[in-house]
Parts: structure tokens; sequence; C-alpha cells
């Protein structure tokens, strides 16, 4: 019999590889028009664009918007030096109209923070601001591009409030869609002061911290990181209740989020001495979103509650539905401690087999540029959205 199980296991793992390996190779997406003969200009080689703009600057004297683009594409190309003589040389000169005079400003700041030259760039739009108010949302987005790199958030926090849609800014409440282009100001601002709030947990005042999660929800209602710190900050304090109902707010917010959850929820109810709520609340968020770190979190309940062969039977159960490779390893787990010797070994070298396995493979993906990793960032080091990482374990995800 255990032969049986053993045998079932082997090939339940050889199924799962397999699957992860016709899984594993994300498709390439090319520009829809790239077979079309129809490229869109984006995906014409810069080299190409260069030509045509230095044709355009001989045949016709050079116009600024023409030398503006040209200086565009050399930085793109990673010739700031040439982009920023080209843009220089349009500054200089007074005689320019304020609107090119303006661009061409923004876009000389643009190169400085290519050149990693933030200080020249911080102090080009600052005077943007000051001089040219109808270029003022342009160069806050890039002030607030410095302020990141920077991680002065403070400054960011500063920059970006006059972005806010001004209902928003009134009422403290975030529904609508931002004005920038990207991501919604509010959504940034919340990820600021979650910034903040981190630093503040750190020290004594606690309190500090608090004011600032709880701005970020009135800015974006739908922020999960700020949940989670203030279920951090609330445990710290010795609040178990308060943290609890923070944390348990995620799964309204975003469940995908749930599983990052579970650990500091269970420490919470463990400090009152509350077995049952953690267990009943886990189980009704597998019925609403059944993820397979939610199924090992229950198996895991189960196995204390009820002994290995429930969450035995559980588990098995699940991984019909819900194949993942820690889920299977975890069955191993639980099958090894009802087994004889020899096959107590096979299950162990199995499960060591699995676990190698699963540990090449990404936790975390983001949603918007597919950077993969083994972290959660808040800030993803790909495409620099925010909140745009999650991890890789959506229903029926391996
Ligand atoms: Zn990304």
């Amino acid at each position: 019999m255990t032969d049986l199980i053993f045998l079932g296991l082997f090939f339940a793992a050889i199924v799962i590889g397999w699957m992860l390996g016709r899984r594993s190779a994300p498709a390439v997406r090319l520009g829809g028009n790239y077979f079309s003969g129809q490229r869109p200009v984006r995906d014409i080689p810069a080299d190409t664009v260069i030509d045509s703009l230095a044709d355009e600057l001989s045949s016709e004297g050079g116009t600024v918007g023409t030398r503006i683009a040209l200086g565009i594409q050399l930085r793109r190309r990673g010739e700031v030096d040439g982009a920023v003589r080209i843009h220089q040389e349009l500054v200089a000169r007074e005689s320019l109209p304020a609107g090119d005079l303006a661009r061409a400003r923004l876009e000389l700041a643009r190169d400085y923070v290519s050149a990693g030259l933030l200080d020249r760039a911080e102090e080009l739009l600052l005077e943007l601001l000051r001089d040219y108010p109808a270029q003022s949302q342009a160069g806050r987005r890039h002030l607030l591009e410095i302020y990141e790199i920077e991680r002065d958030w403070r400054r960011a926090i500063e920059v970006a409030r006059p972005l806010l849609p001004r209902k928003l800014a009134l009422e403290g409440r975030s529904h609508e869609p931002g004005l920038q282009r990207g991501q919604r100001v509010a959504q940034r601002l919340a990820h600021y002061c979650c910034e903040l709030a981190e630093e503040e947990r750190l020290g004594p005042d606690l309190d500090a911290s608090r004011k600032l999660l709880h701005e970020a929800l009135s800015l974006d209602k739908r922020c999960v990181r700020a949940s989670m710190l203030l279920g951090q900050v609330e445990y710290d304090d010795g609040h178990y209740l308060q943290a609890a109902k923070a944390l348990r707010r995620v799964r309204a917010q975003d469940p995908d989020y749930l599983p990052e959850t579970i650990g500091l929820l269970r420490k919470c109810y463990a400090a009152l001495d509350d077995r049952k709520s953690p267990r009943d609340y886990l189980l009704e968020c597998l019925a609403v979103r059944p993820t397979p770190a939610l199924v090992a979190a229950v198996a895991e309940d189960m196995a204390a509650a009820e002994g290995d062969t429930a969450a035995r039977e559980f588990l098995a159960a699940q991984l019909v539905e819900y194949p993942s490779l820690p889920g299977l390893s975890q069955l191993i787990g639980l099958q090894q401690g009802a087994s004889q010797d020899t096959s107590r070994a096979d299950l162990g070298l199995l499960r060591s087999l699995i676990q190698r396995l699963a540990a090449t493979r990404p936790t975390y993906r983001c949603g918007h540029c597919g950077f993969a990793g083994k972290h959660l960032h808040w800030n993803c080091p790909g495409c620099k959205q925010w909140g745009s990482i999650k991890a890789i374990d959506g229903p029926g995800a391996l």
C-alpha cells in the first residue's frame, strides 16, 4: 500500500514538473504591428530615427522641435553627452519662445537624470516649476523620479500632493484616476507614506508611524501595504486585536496578498490565546480564494488540531484541484510520518528533490513588466511601478 502511495506521489511530481516546464517560458510579446509592416515608432531602430532627424536638420535648417527630438533619441540610445549638448545649446538661446525654452529645460533635466546628475536635474526642475507654471505637472513628475531614486520620501510627498485631483485633495479620499501619466498619484503617495512609516516604526514613536499609515489608507483605501504595516505596528505596540483587524482588511483590499498576512495573524491570535479564529478565518479565505499558500496553511492547522491523517486527506484532495510543488512537498512530509523505514527514506529523497526544484522557481512576479524574483518588492526594480508585484500563487498556479 505504501509503495502504491509512493508511486502515486512520484508520478504526481513528474506531472507537476512537466507542467512547470510547459508554463515556465513567459510569452514574449512583440508590438502588435511588428509583422504587419506598420511598426510603431518605438520599434524602429534608434539609428534610423536619428538619421532621419539629422537629414531633417540639414535640409530645413533645424527647427527647435527637431533638435529636441534628436536629443531625446540620443538619450534613449545612451548617448547622454550628445543629448545634453543639444538641449544645453537650446536653453542658452534667450530669443527662444517661452514654451520651447521650457520644453528644452525639461529635456535637459531628463538628460541629467539619465547621467546620474541628480542635483543639477533637481535644480533645473525647481526653476521650471517656479518660472513656467504650465510645465509644473511634467516638472513635478520628473522631480518625483529623482526623490524616489534618492529615497527622499518627505520631498516626494511635498511634490506629489499638488498633483492629486482637486476633489481628492480636498476630501482626502481616492476613487478617481490620477492626473499623471502612468500610476495614479494617490497610489504613489500612499506608498511614500508607507516608506516613511517603515522608517518611523524603527524609532521610539509608533504613533508617528500609525498616523502615516492611516494617511496612506485615506489616500488609497486599497493599499494592502498600509494595512500589513499597520498590523505590524499594532502588534509591536501590544494591540493584538487591532493588529488582527488591520491584517484581515487585506482580504477585501486585494486577496492576492492574503498569504502575506498569515504568519503575523497567527502570532496575533496566539498572543490572544485564540486558536479557533485564525483557523475559521483561513477556511473562509480558502472558500473565496483557494491558493496553494492558503491550502498549505489550512493543512498545517488541520495537522495540529486533528492529526496528520485528516491533513493528508485534505491536502491530497486540494492538490488535485490546485497542484503546487510546496503542497506536494507538504503532503510527502505528512506521508513520511506514517511510513516504514525504507519508504520513509525514499519519500525523504523525493521531498528534497521537489524542494530543490521549487527553490529554483521565482516566488513573486510583477504584473506590469514581468520582473520575477524571490522577494516581495513594493517598488518594482524592473519598471518602478508601486504595488505591482505579487506572489505567483493564484488559483491553479504551480
Ligand atoms: Zn515591474
